[in-house]
């Protein structure tokens, strides 16, 4: 019987509904609220697709919409949801929408006429949205938190989250049918401090997209970008959030000053007027670092594999860290991670070859995590290919399949029940 329902469910087309309400799978990845999720979003879209399943993903019209229903991949629709507000607003505003946005996302399906089989929100203000969906459809609701708000107002870096989003978080951890958490360190902290049941949290992993990032020639990449042969480039990729760490890297660069061909390349951010990249730029400034560092700006997705292939070494200095995609990204292309111990990329990483978790959070650890992918240890490090090798298990295809699964899993809970 068991093993009947998942054949049959392997081989039945699936109606998923995915809500990525705050954050679209085509919207601006690099920016202040635009980042992993959105990269996560759109390739398992784009697996489940692939694979025969229809998948509708719901996102916030904006300003730059251009049009309420876009293609994105084969089986894959985007489906931009309005509350009569396209303009910017914080993301806690949304919160006050969530109905709103349901009345909209009903008055879609209904003139759409599909009924979906299951929905897979992503974030805490999606969840919210689902809640009232999977109440509302009664089918089965799966939840990825992607960062947790008690976690980030432990580690103390930038605005509080509100009380609001903890308290959601605990009610949608107990209410929804699954959660997938992307390590076992976030199962443990969901059962800690949201009473999460052990029996309902499913830890896949984030993933990786092999085709794009591989490995190149590292002369051939800096050409590209205009960078020397002869320099060491240490590289950051991500966001710019006080969470990332960004300035203790920076700070980190005034211990390397004997290394006289370095720069430090920091891809991501929003803009020069941003206050974010003002706060970066006075500190490197006042450090006398203004030759050494480099700010390239947002990167298309799909433009990033000569940045890690120019590197030396990619550095991750988070304070916090669900998973940390662009570890496995800068490995896939067969360069080292140097990083905090956080996230998903400290178990990852074989210490001294594909990288070096520093032992501490400080700018100095880091330095010295650093120089060991700079100078004569750098000979020790095993060739791109062996590198790359340690990620080939984070395949997108092998996370749309383990995501499968608890999508069966669910369904045949609701059948059983039934
Ligand atoms: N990214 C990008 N362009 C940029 C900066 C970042 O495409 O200019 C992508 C990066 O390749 C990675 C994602 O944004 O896929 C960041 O994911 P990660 O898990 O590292 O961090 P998060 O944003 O989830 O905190």
């Amino acid at each position: 019987m068991d093993r009947d329902f998942f054949t049959t469910m392997k081989t039945k087309t699936l109606k998923i509904a995915i809500l990525s309400l705050h954050s679209s799978p085509i919207g601006a990845i690099g920016s202040q609220n635009t980042g992993g999720m959105s990269v996560y979003v759109r390739e398992l879209a784009r697996e489940l697709g692939r694979c025969g399943h229809r998948i509708d993903i719901f996102t916030r019209q904006n300003a730059h919409t251009n049009g309420q229903v876009v293609n994105l991949d084969e089986n894959v629709r985007l489906i931009h949801l309005s509350n009569g507000h396209a303009g910017p607003v914080p993301k806690l505003a949304l919160y006050h929408s969530v109905k709103d946005y349901f009345r909209a996302l009903e008055s879609f399906q209904a003139q759409d006429g599909l009924c979906y089989d299951l929905i897979h929100s992503h974030y805490w203000l999606s969840g919210l949205l689902g809640q009232i969906a999977q109440n509302r459809w009664h089918v089965p609701h799966i939840v990825m938190f992607h960062t947790l708000g008690a976690l980030k107002n432990m580690v103390a870096a930038g605005e509080p989250e509100p009380e609001l989003r903890i308290v959601s978080e605990k009610r949608l951890a107990k209410g929804c049918h699954c959660i997938v958490a992307s390590t076992a360190k976030e199962r443990e902290k969901l059962m800690r401090f949201y009473d999460a049941a052990a029996e309902r949290i499913k830890v896949v992993p984030c993933g990786v997209n092999l085709n794009l990032f591989r490995p190149l020639d590292r002369l051939a990449a800096r050409r590209r970008l205009g960078f020397e042969a002869d320099e060491s480039i240490v590289l950051y990729v991500g966001r710019f959030d006080p969470l990332k760490g960004l300035d203790r890297l920076i700070e980190a660069l005034a211990y390397l000053r004997n290394h006289t061909r370095l720069r430090l390349v920091i891809v991501g951010g929003d803009g020069e007027q941003s206050p974010a990249y003002q706060h970066l730029w006075q500190l490197v400034l006042k450090l006398g670092l203004k030759d050494r560092v480099m700010f390239a700006g947002r990167i298309e997705h799909a433009d990033l594999p000569p940045y890690y292939n120019a590197a030396n070494v990619l550095v991750i200095p988070s304070r916090y860290e669900s998973f940390g995609m662009v570890g496995l990204e800068s490995l896939a292309c067969g360069t080292p991670v140097v990083t905090t111990p956080v996230g998903a990329i400290e178990r990852i990483l074989r210490e001294g070859q594909t990288g070096y978790v520093v032992s501490d959070y400080t700018p100095a650890a880091l330095a010295k995590g650093i120089e060991s992918f700079l100078s004569d240890a750098a000979a020790a490090t095993p060739a791109p290919e062996i590198v790359r090798a340690s990620v080939f298990e984070f395949d997108w295809s092998h996370v749309a399949s383990a995501i499968m699964d608890q999508y069966a899993t669910v369904l045949k809970q609701q059948y059983q029940e039934a």
